[in-house]
């Protein structure tokens, strides 16, 4: 596999709000990472990426490979070097990847030129053939645009341009639709679909849509607080989930005239990491929560392309 994650454990300050995580991804695929807020997803994608630090969190315990390479410890200098080369993050608003006061298209040549060591013509000829390859119309009058005069869709699509200029194989996409229209929504997972299809990249796909992850994905890392509770092959998912927690969010998937970005079928929010129940996180919510659930963490057993769940009655099955 082209990432593999193992027993992470991401600590900040005294707390640990993610723990003994795992996951892999190969190129070609897509990895679905699906869990409410509040379940450690997005500090995971950041882990990946060596950001932890610029949020004062840091890595205690794990793996992180790339490539057959261990990033967890490696010098800033070189996961520099990675990131937004052959590693890429594109994240839930495209206003944190974008600088306002520059025209959109030198933002994407930056990367280019950073990371493949192009000149300024062949970066911008770089650049120009990304816009179209996303479907942007008339990318020379785009590429001398500044933010501000583009919709949120086209502005999340120059972020895809900036992460694909570096050449990346892997793609860690956080929430990448949630603050877009629907109909948006749809058009830019299509893109990220076909970017796995055609050039053969690995994305990681961080999202709360089950539906998303229906049509999108290969295999899921389902997440609650901060643990991964199951993980299997997509089908299996749907067909089979174990986990009450996943069990539930399939209920949950919104129909076509809900809004998204709920999921409000499961009473109850996800506790902070100060406030992690013992045994397992997910007794206070679960309809079957025994007494041993409240006393014994359940472990998530099997392989990273295996498929498993923390649950004692799964473990029972
Ligand atoms: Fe529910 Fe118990 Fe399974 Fe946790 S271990 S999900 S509380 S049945
Ligand atoms: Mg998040």
């Amino acid at each position: 596999m082209l990432l593999t994650v193992e027993g992470l454990r991401i600590g900040i300050g005294t707390l640990a709000p993610v723990d003994d995580v795992g996951f892999g991804v190969d190129r070609g695929q897509i990895l679905g990472v699906v869990g409410e807020s509040g379940s450690g997803k997005s500090l995971t994608a950041l882990a990946v990426m060596g950001l932890l630090p610029r949020i004062g969190g840091r890595i205690e315990a794990g793996h992180i490979r790339f490539d057959g390479q261990e990033l967890v410890g490696l010098p800033e200098r070189r996961l520099r070097r990675l990131r937004g080369g052959r590693m890429a993050l594109i994240t839930q608003n495209p206003m944190t990847s974008l600088d306002p006061m520059m025209r959109v298209g030198p933002q994407i040549d930056q990367s280019a030129r950073l990371h493949l060591g192009l000149d300024r013509r062949a970066a911008r000829a770089r650049s120009l053939e990304l816009l179209a390859d996303l479907r942007i119309p008339d990318p020379a009058a785009v590429y001398a645009l500044y933010p501000h005069q583009l919709s949120g869709g086209m502005k999340q699509r120059i972020v895809i341009a900036m992460a694909l200029a570096g050449d990346p194989e892997l793609l860690v996409a956080d929430e990448p639709t949630t603050a877009l229209d629907v109909t948006v929504q749809a058009q830019i997972v299509q893109i990220l679909v076909e970017l796995v299809r055609d050039r053969g990249l690995a994305l990681v796909l961080i999202t709360h849509d089950m539906g998303v992850v229906a049509q999108t994905c290969d295999r899921v890392a389902v997440m609650y607080c901060g643990r991964v509770v199951e993980r299997a092959p997509v089908d299996d998912i749907f067909s089979q989930p174990r986990h009450p927690y996943t069990q539930a969010l399939i209920r949950c998937i919104p129909r076509q005239d809900t809004p998204r970005g709920t999921l409000s079928g499961i009473p109850g929010i996800v506790p902070g990491a100060a406030d992690h129940p013992p045994g397992c996180r997910f007794h206070p919510r679960c309809p079957r929560a025994s007494d041993r659930c409240r006393e014994d963490m359940p472990l998530l057993g099997g392989a990273l392309d295996g498929h498993g769940a923390a649950c004692h009655l799964a473990e029972a099955a």
